[in-house]
């Protein structure tokens, strides 16, 4: 996304926004080898190369942040229609990031955004078999043996899903319902609603409490937090 230049001097740390103004009016400012010396060019940040006195600039440090989505907010950091997106949420995030995969409106839980793409790509590919466990509540209690049907994996619309790994977590009875905890290493369009509708269960309430290593523990709904370097590196 363009920007100001000297917005991006000022958030890449160079220096305050008013002295970047000065470096542009200088002519210390270069955008794809072309010296820039008046205010109000944009650039993209990730397309351009930018150089300040022949530098350069600092490339924005690679961050992955959790956050605990709540039900009732789009997966987007826009929205046309004014409803409230993850952004509204993700207050004090100076980096530009963007979600890896999305949940639905309706669904909560861990939602993982990086400014990191070549992470965002690999992690959303069904080839690297990353594992994201929820927990779904459905009307009826399922069989086991339809829990099976979706252990081996099961017939969409848009073809086989891969097998999951499928439990009880909580059977109510009482209230005609039970919650299964479901492990998928794929993301096919609102996936787990749709197995649960192929064996005869409608979901209620939808959860994700894991994405590969990292859980919603230590997350209120609706915060964030930056993921560790440690965390990081076993996410790659
Ligand atoms: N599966 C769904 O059905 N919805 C989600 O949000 C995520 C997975």
């Amino acid at each position: 996304m363009e920007e100001r230049l000297q917005k991006i001097l000022a958030n890449a740390g160079v220096a305050s926004r008013r002295k970047c103004e000065q470096y542009i009016l200088e002519g210390k400012v270069q955008v794809n080898d072309k010296v820039v010396t008046t205010l109000g060019v944009k650039a993209d940040p990730d397309t351009d190369v930018i150089t300040i006195n022949g530098r350069p600039l600092r490339q924005p440090e690679k961050i992955v942040i959790a956050l605990y989505k709540p039900k009732g907010v789009i997966t987007s950091m826009s929205d046309p229609e004014g409803r409230k997106t993850v952004k509204d949420y993700l207050k004090g995030i100076k980096t530009r990031v963007y979600p890896i995969g999305r949940l639905d409106y309706d669904t909560e839980g861990l939602l993982l955004l990086t400014n990191d793409g070549e992470l965002a790509n690999r992690l959303m590919h069904p080839r690297h078999h990353v594992g994201k466990m929820y927990l779904a509540t459905v009307k009826g209690v399922p069989h086991g043996d339809d829990l099976d049907k979706l252990k081996q994996g099961i017939m969409l619309e848009d073809g086989m899903t891969q097998p999951a790994e499928v439990e009880y977590y909580d059977v109510n009875p009482d209230k005609n319902e039970a919650t299964i905890s479901m492990i998928i290493y794929e993301g096919k369009n609102r996936q787990v609603r749709r197995m649960f509708e192929a064996i005869g269960h409608k979901v209620t309430l939808l959860k994700r409490v894991q994405f590969a290593n990292i859980t919603l523990q230590g997350l209120a709904r609706g915060t964030h937090r930056k993921l560790t370097k440690s965390e990081v590196n076993e996410l790659k």
